[in-house]
């Protein structure tokens, strides 16, 4: 089975790895001809280290960033990551090209060809495939994955709109030296003017994001420095020294979603099927829970036990999981943005306050780090520790699902399938998601229907 991924963001080389690995053949066209140092996220959450984790990758990533346990909101309301039930509760800080870079290797190193300097320009599919055009010529494919961002040419392809809408305009980016330092890694604050945030690329540059209420320019409107020191001076009482710009630009934010991520033979993953507001720091993360989902349900495709329904449970799983990020990274903006003092002091003393009740902060410690969503028939499932001493995102480096509780593999599952003995019996499917628990007596059954007939 041959699969074309367009795009090599975060979510395409996740998606392509994950194929390459499972023996896909797998082909990623990428327009940028090389990658660039202008980053756009900073911050992994508690989720994707897992999935990256179950990938050989979380501990060089790690290593790369500064760990944040209390992630402050507003001038009181810190939600505090360390309540997380997981092996990395904390909001890494590291510059995206850092988990493109690992991602890429990985892709590559597992026999994904990656095309750079190719630019899709259409796709078309009939019953038996698709076929997908460049300026170049075209490549044949079984199916084929839009990860190619906001701009999705495959999403304009299929005929696949996006409504929704801008929320903020005229956002000021800035990569800068500091004199002083700030004394938490990431400083952010909302004022009446506006709102900054200042989170470090780890070798000496700071990334501001700053916006004035006052301002709406379009986004190719110069910005100077100064602009960019008094919103932040405003916000956060100090511009910290701010000096040396390297880069500087404006961008707009908005939210919008497509009603399909699945189009017969094409998907959208990423950037292409959501986009939502920075606030929180989502977008790259769920881009690539989204391709956690289905690259396993692709492979499984290609391997020919893949149950019906399941490629369409990409959709059922992960479009209400879009749905979610960009009801609460609006939510967080729209507070940001609040204008009156007494609005202001009510949100940080009602955030602050019910932050403090234990439920409301695992809760919303869960929703921010994505370790609090679960598909309807399949929670996310926990690390532990079986009889062997591995852990089970350990085992899932194999890309297979997991089977706990017998020792040996059942009869004709070795090739989809690895066991762990241990106390309790779970399918675990290679996304660190729960396909079923019971018994011994019941796990023939539960084996069809999830993998299908042994082989
Ligand atoms: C200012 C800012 C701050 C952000 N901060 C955070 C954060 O802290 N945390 C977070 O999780 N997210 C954050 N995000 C969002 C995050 O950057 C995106 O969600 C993420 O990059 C999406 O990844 P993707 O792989 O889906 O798409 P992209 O990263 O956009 O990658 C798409 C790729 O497709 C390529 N491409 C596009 N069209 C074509 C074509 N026709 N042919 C071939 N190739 C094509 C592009 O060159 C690109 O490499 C931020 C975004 C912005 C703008």
């Amino acid at each position: 089975m041959k699969t074309v991924i367009v795009g090599a963001g975060p979510t395409g080389l996740l998606l392509a790895g994950d194929l390459a690995a499972a023996g896909v053949d797998v082909t990623v066209l990428e327009r940028r001809g090389a990658e660039s140092n202008l980053t756009r996220a900073f911050g992994v959450h508690a989720r994707t280290l897992e999935h990256l984790d179950a990938r050989g990758l979380a501990e060089d990533l790690v290593e790369t960033g500064a760990q944040v346990q209390r992630l402050r909101l507003f001038e009181r309301v810190r939600v505090n990551l360390g309540v997380l039930p997981s092996r990395f509760p904390f909001l890494l800080i590291t510059p995206q090209y850092n988990v493109e870079r690992l991602l890429e290797e990985r892709a590559v190193k597992a026999g994904a060809r990656l095309l750079r300097g190719v630019e899709v320009t259409g796709v078309r599919q009939d019953a038996g495939g698709v076929e997908v055009t460049t300026g170049d010529g075209t490549f044949a494919a079984d199916y084929v994955v839009g990860a190619d961002g906001v701009r999705s040419v495959v999403r304009s392809a299929l005929g696949v709109p996006f409504p929704g809408r801008a929320v903020l305009r005229s956002i000021m980016l800035a990569d800068v030296r500091l004199t002083d330092a700030p004394a938490d890694t990431l400083a952010v604050n909302a004022s009446a003017e506006g709102f900054a945030f200042v989170a470090p690329f780890g070798d000496g540059w700071y990334r501001i994001f700053a916006w004035d209420r006052r301002t709406d320019l379009p986004d190719d409107a110069p910005l100077t420095l100064d602009e960019v020191r008094e919103v932040t001076r405003k916000a956060l009482g100090t511009d910290f020294g701010m000096h040396e710009a390297r880069w500087m630009s404006r961008f707009h934010s908005d939210e919008r979603q497509a009603p399909q991520y699945r189009v017969g033979r094409a998907f959208l993953a990423g950037d292409a099927a959501h986009v939502h507001s920075p606030a929180g720091g989502q977008g790259m993360n769920t881009g690539l829970q989204d391709a956690a989902n289905l690259g396993w349900k692709l492979a499984a495709t290609a391997a020919g036990w893949a149950p019906d329904g399941l490629l369409d449970s990409y959709q059922d799983e992960r479009h209400p999981v879009g749905s979610l990020v960009l009801r609460s990274s609006g939510g967080l903006i729209r507070l940001a943005m609040l204008q009156s003092r007494a609005a202001r002091a009510g949100r940080d003393l009602l955030g602050g306050a019910l932050l403090h009740v234990p439920t409301v902060m695992r809760k919303a410690a869960g929703t921010v780090s994505g370790i609090g969503i679960d598909y309807p028939h399949a929670p996310r499932q926990e690390d532990v520790t079986v009889a062997s001493g591995q852990r089970l995102y350990e085992l899932l480096r194999s890309g297979r699902h997991v089977l706990l509780g017998p020792a040996e593999v059942p009869p004709g599952y070795a090739d989809r399938l690895v066991a762990a003995a241990h106390d309790h019996w779970v399918l675990v499917r290679p996304d660190g998601h729960t396909a079923w628990t019971g018994t011994e007596r019941d796990a023939p059954v539960a084996l069809r229907r999830h993998l299908g007939e042994p082989r």
